[in-house]
C-alpha cells in the first residue's frame, strides 16, 4: 500500500481496540504490526472483564447454592477454594491469550512481544529496533490509580486482585464506580467481611438514582457493609500482618486487604509521545478528533487512553472506525456516543441504556416514570428476605419517546442489551405496549408496565 515504510499501520498495544484496529486493517489489505508488552487481549481479557467476569459466576454461587435447597436439593456441606478458581481463571486466560495471538498471526499481522515507544511522527521502536509505519495507531490503555495516601503502597488495585494468593479474610473496597461495586460483590459472595467505602453519599454518581438506591438496599440486605462521605488518611501495617487505617474522620479501622479502585489513568508511560506532535487533553488523555487523528496527522489514538467511554465495546468500535477511515473510506461512519448500553456486574447486576431519570429532567423533558420492583420467580421459593429486582423506564411525555431502560436484577445485562436495539431505533412506549411478553420471564416486566408511576416536569 504505502511505499517507503516498513508497515502501513504500526499498533501500540493489543488490547481490545488495538487487536480490532490491526485485525481489520489487515484484513483491508494494509501492511500492519502490533506490538504488546504485557498479555495479548488487553486489559479487559487479562485483568479486567473477562476475568472478573468469572469471578462474579463464583461469588453467587453462595446464593445459588441457598436456592437449590429451596427446591429440595441437599448441597452438604460448603466450602470454598480461592486457589482453585484462581487457577482455573488463569487457565482459561491463557487459553484467550492464545486465542488473541492466533487470531492476529492468521491475518497476518506481524508480532512484537515489547514495549514500544514513538521515537517521532512515522517511527515506533521496539526490541531495540526502529520501524517506519505510514500510520500509528496508539491503543495502550489504561492502569488503576491509587491516591496518594502514607501507606498506599500496601493496598492492592484491580490488577493485583485477580492473583491474590488467598481471600483475604476481611477487606476494604474504596471507591464508588463500575470496579468498586464489583469487587465489593466478588469478595463479599465468596465470603470476605468486606467493606465498601465510598467518599459521597452514594455510590455509582451518573446512574440513575433508583438503581443507585436499589443496589444500596440490596446490599444492606445482604449485609455488605457501605460507609459512606468516608475515606482512608493512612495506611499502617502491623505487625500481625494486618492493615490498620485512619479515616478522614478520626476512625481507626483493622483490615487484612485495603483495595483502591479509585479510577484509571491513561498509560502514558515512556510512550515517546513528546518526540511528536501528539498532544493531551485537559484531563491528561490523548487528544483527537472526531476520526480519533491526534495533533500529529499519521497518529491515531483509541481506547481507554483517549478516555472518551471506557469500555470494550467501544474501544472495539473506535479500533473499527480507524481501519476504516485509513483503508475504507466510503464504509467510515462517525461512532454514535449516545444510548450506549453498560451493565455493572455487581450482585446484582445492573443494566442500563439511555437516559437516567435525572439527566432526562436536566435535558428539559417531561416525563413519565415507570417504576416496577417484585420479587424474580427464581427465588419464590426461598423462604428468607430475597432479592428484589428493578425495572424502570423513563420516557418523553410528549413525544412517547423511551429515553432510559434502566434494570437491578437477574441478568441484567442480558435484557438491557435487547432493548438497547429498540432505543436505538427510536421506540416509544406504545411500541413496548404493542410487543408482546415472554411469560413467565423477569424481561416481560419492561412491556407490561402500564400505569406510570409518576409524572416529572423540569
Ligand atoms: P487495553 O485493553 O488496556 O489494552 C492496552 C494494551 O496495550 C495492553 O495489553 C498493554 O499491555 C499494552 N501496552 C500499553 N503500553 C504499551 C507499550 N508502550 N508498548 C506495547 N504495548 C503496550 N469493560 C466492559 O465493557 N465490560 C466490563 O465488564 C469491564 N470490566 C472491567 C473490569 C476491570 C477490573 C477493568 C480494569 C476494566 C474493565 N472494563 C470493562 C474496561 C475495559 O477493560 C477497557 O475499557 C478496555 O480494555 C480498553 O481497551 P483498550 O484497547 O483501550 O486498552
Ligand atoms: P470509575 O471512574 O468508574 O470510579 C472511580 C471511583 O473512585 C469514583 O467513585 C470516584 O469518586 C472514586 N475516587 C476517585 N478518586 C478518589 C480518591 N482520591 N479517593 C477516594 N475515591 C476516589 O473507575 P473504576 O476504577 O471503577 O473503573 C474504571 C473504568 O473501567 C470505569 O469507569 C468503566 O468505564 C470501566 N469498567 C467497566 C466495567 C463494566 O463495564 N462492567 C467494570 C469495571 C470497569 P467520585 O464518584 O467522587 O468521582
Amino acid at each position: 500500500m504505502t511505499e517507503g515504510y516498513d508497515f502501513d499501520l504500526f499498533v501500540i498495544g493489543a488490547g481490545s481496540g488495538g487487536v480490532r484496529a490491526a485485525r481489520f486493517a489487515a484484513d483491508f489489505g494494509a501492511r500492519v504490526a502490533v506490538a504488546e508488552s504485557r498479555y495479548y487481549g488487553g486489559t479487559c481479557v487479562n485483568v479486567g472483564c473477562v476475568p472478573k467476569k468469572l469471578l462474579v459466576y463464583g461469588a453467587h454461587f453462595s446464593e445459588d447454592l441457598d436456592l437449590a435447597e429451596s427446591f429440595g436439593w441437599s448441597t452438604g456441606a460448603r466450602s470454598f477454594d480461592w486457589p482453585h478458581l484462581i487457577a482455573n481463571k488463569n487457565r482459561e486466560i491463557a487459553r484467550l491469550n492464545g486465542i488473541y495471538r492466533k487470531v492476529l498471526g492468521q491475518a497476518g499481522v506481524s508480532l512484537f512481544d515489547g514495549h514500544a515507544r514513538l521515537r517521532d511522527a512515522h517511527t515506533v521502536e521496539v526490541l531495540g529496533k526502529r520501524y517506519r509505519a505510514a500510520h500509528i495507531l496508539v491503543a495502550a490503555g489504561g492502569w488503576p490509580h491509587k491516591p496518594d495516601v502514607p501507606g498506599a503502597e500496601h493496598a492492592i488495585t484491580s490488577n493485583e486482585a485477580f492473583f491474590l494468593p488467598q481471600l483475604p479474610r476481611r477487606v476494604v473496597v474504596v471507591g464508588g464506580g463500575y470496579i468498586a461495586v464489583e469487587f465489593a460483590s466478588i469478595f463479599h459472595g465468596l465470603g470476605s467481611r468486606t467493606t465498601l467505602m465510598y467518599r459521597r453519599d452514594l455510590f455509582l454518581r451518573g446512574f440513575d438514582d433508583g438503581v443507585r438506591t436499589h443496589l444500596r438496599e440490596e446490599f444492606e440486605r445482604k449485609h455488605l457493609q457501605m460507609r459512606f462521605n468516608s475515606d482512608i488518611q493512612s495506611i499502617e501495617r502491623q505487625a500481625d500482618g494486618s492493615l490498620r487505617l485512619r479515616l478522614q474522620d478520626g476512625e481507626v479501622l483493622d483490615t487484612d486487604c485495603v483495595f483502591y479502585a479509585t479510577g484509571r489513568r491513561p498509560l502514558l508511560a515512556d510512550l515517546g509521545l513528546d518526540t511528536t506532535g501528539v498532544r493531551l487533553d485537559r484531563r491528561g488523555h490523548i487528544e483527537v478528533d472526531d476520526q480519533y487523528r491526534t495533533a500529529e496527522p499519521s497518529i491515531f489514538a483509541i481506547g481507554d487512553i483517549i478516555g472518551r467511554v471506557q469500555l470494550t465495546p467501544v474501544a472495539l468500535a473506535e479500533g473499527m472506525a480507524v481501519a476504516r477511515t485509513l483503508y475504507r473510506p466510503e464504509q467510515a461512519r462517525p461512532l454514535d456516543y449516545k444510548q450506549i448500553p453498560t451493565a455493572v456486574f455487581s450482585l446484582p447486576n445492573i443494566g442500563t441504556v439511555g437516559l437516567s431519570e435525572q439527566d432526562a429532567l436536566r435535558a428539559g423533558h417531561r416525563l413519565k416514570v415507570y417504576e416496577s420492583r417484585f420479587k424474580p420467580m427464581k427465588l419464590s421459593l426461598v423462604d428468607h428476605d430475597a432479592e428484589r429486582s428493578l425495572m424502570k423506564l423513563v420516557v418523553d411525555a410528549d413525544s412517547d419517546r423511551v429515553l432510559g431502560c434502566h434494570m437491578v436484577g437477574p441478568e441484567a445485562g442480558e435484557i438491557i442489551q435487547g432493548l438497547a436495539v429498540a432505543l436505538k431505533a427510536g421506540a416509544t412506549k406504545q411500541v413496548f405496549d404493542d410487543t408482546i411478553g415472554i411469560h413467565p420471564s423477569s424481561a416481560e416486566e419492561f412491556v407490561t408496565m402500564r400505569q406510570s408511576t409518576r409524572e416529572v416536569a423540569p
